[in-house]
């Protein structure tokens, strides 16, 4: 009773573990904490080395300042930074670091090494720490600036070590951040070798577009265009794709806020501004933006790790990344931008590069009927001819669900081309009233139901490429492609590995010859990912390649004939599922005549 309170404060080996919770998630962590203090060291060359995913070593090598023997040992300890002094300095924050807890967080959870030399001294200094205990400290001979090896993250937390993934899974993180941290600073020469193999040996000195290119690849970066350098208080740089370059997810946009990789949700409302009207819903351009402005402008003290910026003035921000976006597409000549800069977007601009279908020489008024499908009951459906097809009053893909039953009938039993409207979509007369085809989605459909059908019967038919073509993807799209080889090779995808992220495909499914392949399979990829949340049963990851695959086919082509519009609205016709394409957008909109009656109050 009276031995007083219960409140202690926590030793501090037991804070640094609870901070390391914070900061240190995975190796990969550990790799974005260790370059950021190279980079903050001046360091113009790192060499990076990771095996096991870094699960087993992370050793990071730089030529920057390097320490004494007082600076290494205060290194290790908890809020000791040579950054910032006084409070106030967070307000004008110039370097990456300054919360002094990154070191002390990593030596606290691994077996750690660090080995360091300042340039003007002859001697360094080398410690050796094992889960928060300093074991060793004496000099050592090693050239000037700091090594640092990381072993066996989390040997001494059972419970955080089981939730790191496969070395394979923490390769690609550790990739992943190797590749943001090398964009974020084109001139520091870097290297990355992965159990013993060199993956990446980067220049020094490069301009961004050089590390562009050493990292994406020649492909990639001629589809980029340059931003010119903005004046104002918020510079903005960096590429952006046309158009024509866009991916299902965002994985492939980077930014960077004073050389800091950044999130902020108003860059990404700037960025969508910035395309809108350009590129289809739920497409993303590819961009690597660096924005430069005071460091009082910016709070990046909001997180931990730092991920997530605030910006003191962020409709400067937003109107600056909208300006200089707009302004690089409509020097392309790939936005016909009326009110350029700072105003939004003018929204009635045509797509100019979205790859929708067009038709070639569609007269007016083509008549064609063809045979009645086979009788109603050997599809399973009813006989009557009224259609039960997508209301036009409601063309949004939320109808999807209460379309496709697993009886459909054919939508119609004949009808007859009228015409191409909008450049785009197809006209039919059927029996009962009309019907608005959106011939892309149509295309989908029948592809899609093609492949899924041959699967079923085990025979898809695959068509060898004239020439197979290589194909580097970015290290996440690879390691979904990765892991379901068998499952593409089964739907006619002949692709195999080449050796890190680089894949042949030498084989395609029927039909589908002419095929981005590379968009294709990083559609596959993104679809994969979405896929993964929600489950990994292998009909779903089928399907999910399947109808990456056939968009991609549907892209590729950009004209259809008469003839096989006439085809796809037969082929449309027998589907399983007519009335959407797999993504679950409509793919006709049915009008009846009675319905057009009503509006004209003839009923
Ligand atoms: P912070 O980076 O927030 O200051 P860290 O724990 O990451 O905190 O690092 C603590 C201190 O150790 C840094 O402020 C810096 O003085 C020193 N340090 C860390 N890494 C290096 C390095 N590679 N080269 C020189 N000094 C370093
Ligand atoms: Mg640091």
């Amino acid at each position: 009773m009276s031995e007083g309170g219960h409140i202690r404060l926590l030793p501090p080996d037991v804070a640094n573990k609870i901070a390391a919770g914070e900061v240190v998630e995975r190796p990969a962590s550990v790799l974005k904490e260790i370059l950021e203090n190279a980079v903050d060291a001046g360091a113009t060359q790192i060499d990076v080395e990771a095996v096991a995913g870094g699960t087993r070593l992370v050793s990071v090598a730089d030529n920057g300042l390097g320490m004494n023997r007082d600076d290494a040992l205060l290194s290790i300890e908890r809020h000791a930074t040579s950054k910032i002094h006084t409070a106030d300095d967070i307000e004008h924050i110039h370097t990456l670091g300054f919360r002094g807890e990154a070191l002390a967080a990593i030596s606290s959870v691994s077996r750690f090494r660090l080995r360091s030399r300042r340039h003007d001294e002859l001697a360094g200094t080398e410690l050796v720490v094992s889960g928060g205990k300093l074991l060793d400290v004496k000099d050592a001979g090693c050239p000037p600036g700091t090594l640092l090896e990381i072993r066996d993250l989390f040997f001494n937390m059972p419970a955080r070590r089981k939730f790191l993934r496969s070395p394979q899974t923490e390769t690609v993180h550790i990739r992943q951040m190797f590749l943001l941290q090398a964009l974020a600073w084109p001139a520091v020469g870097m290297s990355l070798t992965l159990d013993g193999r060199r993956s990446w040996a980067l220049a020094a000195g490069s301009a961004p577009a050089e590390r562009i290119r050493e990292l994406f690849g020649q492909e990639l970066a001629e589809g980029l265009r340059s931003l010119e350098p903005g004046q104002g208080d918020v510079k903005v740089s960096g590429f952006v794709s046309l158009p024509a370059l866009t991916r299902g997810d965002r994985t492939e946009q980077y930014v960077f806020v004073n050389g800091r990789p950044a999130s902020a949700p108003v860059i990404g409302y700037a960025i969508n501004e910035a395309y809108h009207s350009l590129i289809p819903d739920g497409r993303h351009p590819t961009i690597v933006l660096y924005l430069e402005m005071a460091p009082d402008l910016v709070d990046v003290n909001v997180h931990p790790t730092k991920k997530e910026v605030r910006f003191r003035r962020s409709s400067d921000v937003r109107d600056a990344v909208i300006g200089a976006i707009r302004q690089a597409l409509s020097r392309a000549g790939a936005a016909f931008v009326a009110g350029q800069g700072a105003k939004p977007p003018v929204p009635s601009m045509p797509p100019a590069v979205t790859p929708f279908l067009k038709i070639d020489d569609l007269p007016a008024s083509r008549v064609f009927s063809y045979p009645r499908l086979p009788p109603a009951e050997s599809r399973g459906a009813m006989a009557s001819p009224s259609l039960p097809v997508v209301p036009s009053a409601d063309a949004k893909p939320a109808v999807a669900g209460a379309v496709p039953s697993p009886a459909p009938k054919a939508p119609w039993t004949w009808c007859r081309v009228i015409g191409q409207i909008g450049g785009l979509y197809v006209l039919l007369e059927t029996e009962e009233g009309y019907v608005v085809m959106d011939p892309h989605a149509a295309h989908e459909r029948v592809l899609f139901e093609k492949i899924m059908n041959a699967v079923e019967q085990g025979k898809v038919e695959s068509q060898g490429l004239l020439v197979p073509e290589t194909v580097e993807l970015p290290p996440r799209d690879a390691l979904h492609v990765r892991k379901n080889l068998e499952l593409m090779k089964k739907l006619g995808i002949g692709v195999s590995e080449f050796g890190g992220d680089t894949f042949v495909v030498d084989a395609l499914p029927k039909g589908m010859q002419g095929l981005g392949v590379k968009a294709m399979l990083i559609d596959v990829a993104c679809h994969l990912e979405t896929l993964g949340e929600r489950g990994s049963h292998s009909r779903w990851r089928e399907e999910a390649i399947a109808q990456a695959a056939c968009k991609a086919a549907v892209k590729a082509r950009d004209r259809l004939s008469l003839g096989e519009v006439e085809q796809l609205v037969i082929a449309l016709a027998s589907a399983e599922m007519p009335y959407t394409c797999p993504h679950g957008r409509p793919t006709l909109i049915y009008t009846s005549f009675h319905e057009l009656a009503r509006k004209f109050g003839r009923e």
